[in-house]
């Protein structure tokens, strides 16, 4: 049965999720600050709303896709925000990439007027956003999973549940620090082969079958030649901005300082990847770190 989406934070993954809402015959209300961004939705069939508030009221489930944290706490519980506005028993789904101490607030607060939430990062990137094809790693309640996975899958591919309040976004940053600092380990080690005089490909095809293979090395190298389909190969475009990843890493020592948790590998990724992208990274893929690592070696 058809229902009516509030979807506020249309950008870059935001307006082609709600597009992908609209196409399965879902009545979807946009709301963003950018009034471009609420023309492609309203272009493609979905209706612009006056206000987050009259969003709010009208809408069965409400969908958010903002950029950080302060954002999605004030869009939640800030005056004329989502909880005060929504009717008990609205279902709020939010996909921004935010901090886990935000996410599990938000979340209390909700549980507090009765509203059913899950915090539901993506990963896969705008081009999983537009084909409808993103990984959800989803925080909440069994109750509100099974009432936000209907709408998950439109916009998705793999959903997973992966806990209580707040365990999406820890599932999301301690994956990407994994990531972050695998990525530094591939980049060093071929650095050093071309030191050395070992030739990439050779250290590919020995890695790719030995105990250093990992995904930053067998589906996403960071030099050109050995695996064709790499940024490596198309000057680092992004893929995955090293700015992305920063944000990530900054996040996952936010929360290891909140938790008490060591992680030194992942301050020192962090550390780097504010390098790289201070020396004019941002907007590469991060893979171009391996660039970075070399000119500092
Ligand atoms: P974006 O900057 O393109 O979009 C954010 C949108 O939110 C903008 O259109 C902006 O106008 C709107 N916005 C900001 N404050 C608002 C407010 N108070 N009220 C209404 N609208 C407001 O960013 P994006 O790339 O779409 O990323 C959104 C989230 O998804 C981020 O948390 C990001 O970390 C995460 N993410 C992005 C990618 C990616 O590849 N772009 C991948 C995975 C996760």
């Amino acid at each position: 049965m058809p229902s009516t989406i509030g979807f506020i934070g249309l950008g870059n993954m935001g307006g082609p999720m709600a597009i992908n809402l609209v196409k399965a015959g879902h009545r979807v209300l946009g709301f963003d600050l950018s009034e471009a961004a609420v023309a492609l939705l309203t272009d493609a069939g979905g209706e612009k709303a006056g206000s987050v508030a009259d969003l709010a009221a009208q809408a069965d489930v409400v969908v958010t896709m903002l950029p950080a944290g302060k954002h999605v706490r004030q869009i939640y519980q800030g005056e004329g925000g989502i909880l005060d506005n929504a009717r008990s028993g609205t279902l709020l789904i939010d996909s921004s990439t935010i901090d886990v101490d935000s996410a599990r607030a938000v979340s209390s607060a909700a549980e507090e007027k009765g509203m059913l939430m899950v915090d539901a990062p993506v990963s896969g990137g705008v081009a999983g956003a537009a084909a409808g094809t993103l990984t959800f790693m989803v925080g909440g309640p069994d109750k509100a999973f099974q009432e936000a996975k209907a709408f998950l899958d439109i916009m998705g591919k793999t959903i997973v549940h992966a806990g209580g309040a707040g365990n999406g976004q820890a599932a999301k940053i301690c994956n990407n620090m994994i990531l972050g600092i695998s990525m530094i380990a591939v980049s060093e080690a071929f650095v050093l082969a071309e030191k050395l005089g070992l030739d990439a490909q050779k250290l590919y095809d020995v890695s790719s079958t030995a105990s250093g293979q990992c995904w930053s090395l067998t589906s996403y190298c960071p030099v050109p030649g050995p695996l064709p389909t790499s940024p490596a190969n198309r000057d680092y475009q992004p893929g995955f901005a090293a700015a992305m990843m920063l944000k990530d890493l900054k996040l996952a020592q936010e929360a290891a300082n909140s938790a008490g948790a060591a992680t030194p590998l992942g301050a020192e990724a962090s550390s780097l990847y504010a390098l790289y992208c201070n020396s004019g990274g941002n907007e590469t893929d991060f893979s171009g770190i391996v660039n970075f690592l070399r000119g500092a070696g």
